[in-house]
């Protein structure tokens, strides 16, 4: 007698076989069989006829970290048909967080614009120690499963503070201790935002240590890289070599090409990945399916402005002679840094959250020029001042054709890199990633088949990041399973009207169990924080550990997967 029976339905299995019409067997958390016309009994049977049913898709690069756990349904993710949400990435988590509770302050106004306000929330940036915030994840009721990458931002300012300057052999050592503890409490690797205070002032020796670390685990590191304009290739190039020089797993978080100018190099940085690959490098790549970005509002400033945390960033900005500098170095063309707004152009940048000044949101810095009565540069330090450094903006600086080519490209994962909270405008990649990838390249413009695009948003992804028996609809695999009327299946979300599930999406297995049905999210929390089991010396053998949460008889268990 199974638990479930999903019958008739069109399987796309995740492994990029050719789709075929089964039925499929579930007894507990697992696939037990799979066959056509099954007829043993069942406690529930879901009639799947004329429904895609696939692995449930991991998003592989989330900020999740907090909403989690304040928003443990996740229901942006969930009713996309995601059940694995990957967080801690471009270098941002809210653990390890340094003692100094003025640092921490500091570190949380960078982090804010990023991981979301969730009013009412108890302190979220106050876990001195990893394994607090994870046992945290497991403690919460959450209707999908959570990985975690642990940040170097964290790590670098418990050690460094907002120190610009390279790192002492000393301090890399204790980075590297924190980073191993992170290791063993479960991390899947280390993330980098190197576009970011403060992993902007990170040099090779640095990173190459950390990767070591992580090497050591056989985890991954995530880098959201330096540059992705002008500076996309060496920055490339520079991962490349870390990889190179530790062996290290190393990702590349979403790929793209950021600037008119620099469209097309899309093709040499994707040449340059497979030319990587070739020679035994362990690299790939994740991206979402829009030609617009969405980041935090200071990431547009020069990093000496940024130096020390955003209270002195907004002192600098206040003194006339600093501020005309820095208008200065936000004019100049062939800057030394990534000036992602001079390659962009300020009509493209469109404030998304302002939080003191809602009067702006929606509008690009264009736009507030004009009602400011100043230049585009001024409009923007003016904002800044008014929310006190915090908000979010999108940016309009990709074409649509590189994004094609990364989405196509074989080694490119699909991660949504949204950015939640309860309040303002988010990108709509948060709510409208995974059915935007399907109905936009698969089913209009067939750039990739149904297949190998499921492939890379489930099977691909639970690979790259070990996530055990899951990712793929096969006997004795974790039974995640999205199913969805191909037909219908859509994105809504727009950069007008971000919050809107979309549409299509029928059934949502975590665990064996329904968290959505008829696109309802129901009252069952089976998610699992999936954790990387130790088995001591930091040479652990890649296999992982599943923490269950109270009830559904798995509490606290560990269950290992291969
Ligand atoms: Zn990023």
């Amino acid at each position: 007698m199974f638990d479930v029976l999903i019958r008739g339905g069109t399987i796309v299995d995740g492994t990029n076989r050719k789709r075929y019409v089964g039925d499929i067997g579930i007894v507990a958390d697992r696939i037990e069989a799979i066959g056509t016309d099954i007829d043993q009994r069942a406690k529930q049977t879901i009639d799947a006829s004329g429904l895609i049913v696939c692995p449930g898709f991991i998003d592989v690069h989330s900020h999740d970290d907090l909403a989690i756990l304040h928003q443990p349904e996740l229901p942006f993710k969930l009713l996309q048909g995601v059940t694995t949400t990957i967080v801690g990435n471009c270098g941002h988590s809210v653990a390890p967080m340094p003692q100094d509770s003025s640092v921490r302050a500091g570190l949380r106004q960078y982090m804010e614009p990023v991981l979301g306000h969730w009013a009412g929330a108890r302190e979220p940036f106050g876990y001195p120690e990893i394994t607090d915030f994870y046992d945290d994840i497991v403690r919460v009721d959450k209707s999908l499963n959570v990985g975690a990458l642990v940040g170097h931002g964290p790590l670098r300012v418990r050690v460094m503070g907002f120190s610009d300057a390279p790192a002492t052999v000393g301090e890399i050592e204790q980075m590297q201790r924190l980073l191993a503890d992170a290791m063993e409490a479960g991390a899947l690797g280390l993330s980098l935002g190197l576009m970011y205070v403060p992993g902007c002032y990170s040099a090779a020796q640095e990173l190459k240590a950390l990767a070591e670390t992580v090497r050591a685990y056989d985890g991954i590191v995530t880098a959201h890289i330096r540059g992705e304009g002008d500076f996309l290739l060496p920055s490339i190039r520079e991962m490349l070599e870390i990889a190179r020089a530790t062996g290290v797993s190393m990702h590349i978080s979403h790929l793209k090409v950021v600037g008119r100018k620099n469209w097309g190099t899309i093709d040499e940085a994707i040449a340059m990945i497979r030319e990587a690959r070739n020679v035994g490098l362990d690299v790939a790549c994740d991206a979402y399916p829009y030609a617009a970005g969405s980041t935090t509002l200071l990431s547009l400033l020069p990093p000496w402005v940024l130096q020390g945390g955003i209270q002195s960033a907004l002192s600098r900005l206040a003194d006339p002679e600093l501020r005309h500098k820095a208008h200065e170095a936000l004019e100049a063309q062939g800057s030394d840094w990534e000036n992602v707004a001079v390659i962009t152009g300020w009509d493209r940048v469109v404030l998304v959250s302002s939080p003191s000044r809602k009067e702006f949101e929606g509008l690009s810095v264009a736009d507030v020029a004009g009602k400011l009565s100043c230049d585009e540069i001024e409009a923007y330090f003016r904002v800044i001042e008014a929310s006190a450094g915090t908000g979010t903006i999108v940016i309009h600086h990709m074409d649509n054709r590189d994004v094609e080519q990364v989405l196509a490209y074989e080694h490119a994962l699909v991660g949504s890199d949204g950015l939640p909270s309860e309040e303002g405008h988010p990108h709509p990649r948060l709510y409208g990633t995974f059915p935007r990838f399907i109905s936009k390249w698969v089913r209009e413009s067939q750039v990739l088949t149904l297949e190998e695009a499921v492939r890379k948003a489930t099977s691909a992804p639970a690979d790259r990041f070990k996530l055990g028996d899951r990712g793929r609809i096969q006997r004795g695999a974790v039974a995640d399973i999205t199913i969805f009327d191909y037909h219908r299946f859509e994105d809504e979300a727009t950069y007008e009207n971000p919050k809107q599930f979309a549409c299509g999406l029928r059934y949502v297995m975590v665990s064996g169990k329904l968290v959505v049905r008829d696109g309802a999210i129901g009252p069952d929390h089976p998610g699992r924080f999936i954790r990387r089991l130790n088995h001591g010396g930091g040479r652990s053998g890649g296999c992982k550990s599943e923490v269950g949460r109270r009830g559904g008889g798995r509490s606290g268990d560990s269950v290992s997967c291969h």
